[in-house]
């Protein structure tokens, strides 16, 4: 595998980074495309299939991890597994894009590892896990139970920020969209066109 460049956004659940990634989608002359990662959990309010995740059972995810099509794949929460499947990449790069790709710390870390030389590996980090708490729960998609699971975690991922390249913080929206673009601009080697 070769081609464009990866940009890995990664941090805790409810720090923002898909809104991050979104806006960064918005960007023409970044020339990115979102990698859509597989997984074994239950589709959310209005997720589609093919373009927010390619859901699957447990058992076909097994059967990807048992035929090597993963690049890398979690089981980032109990019986919740997620990857990105080797195909996805090739078909972006296929394509002339730049991967991005909204997926968790160890994911992440693992396609950087990989891909050291075109990679840029990016953390987002939240102002507290009180804070991170209070966005979930305004998200309301998801039970108590899944919440506290997520917030558990929280705290262990916050201290992998140190493996990557840079860490932006989100305290403010604004702010944390302007220098996450101007960072991807430069990495990637263009002028940043669209200020917000
Ligand atoms: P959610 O269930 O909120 O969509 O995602 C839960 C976590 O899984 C998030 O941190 C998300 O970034 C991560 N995730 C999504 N896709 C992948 C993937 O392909 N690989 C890995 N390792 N994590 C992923």
């Amino acid at each position: 595998m070769k081609g464009g460049k990866l940009i890995i956004f990664s941090a805790p659940s409810g720090s923002g980074k898909t809104t991050i990634v979104k806006h960064l989608l918005n960007q023409p002359e970044l020339n990115l495309a979102f990698s859509i990662s597989a997984t074994s959990r239950p589709r959310r309010g209005k997720e589609k299939h093919g373009e927010h995740y390619y859901f699957m059972t447990l058992s076909e995810f097994k059967r990807h991890i048992k035929n090597d099509d993963f690049l890398e794949w979690e089981e980032v929460y109990r019986d919740n597994f997620y990857g990105t499947l080797k195909s996805e990449v090739d078909r972006l790069w296929a394509e002339g894009k730049n991967v991005i790709f909204d997926i968790d710390v160890v994911g992440g870390l693992r396609i950087k590892k990989k891909f050291p030389d075109q990679t840029l590996a990016v953390f987002v980090k939240p102002p507290s896990v009180d804070e991170l708490k209070i966005r979930l729960k305004k998200r309301s998609t998801e039970s108590d139970d899944k919440i506290n699971m997520r917030i558990a975690k929280a705290s262990v991922e916050l201290a992998t920020a140190p493996q990557f390249d840079v860490v932006i913080k989100n305290y403010d929206l604004d702010t944390a969209l302007e220098e996450a673009h101007r960072l991807v601009a430069d990495y990637i080697g263009v002028e940043v066109k669209n200020k917000i």
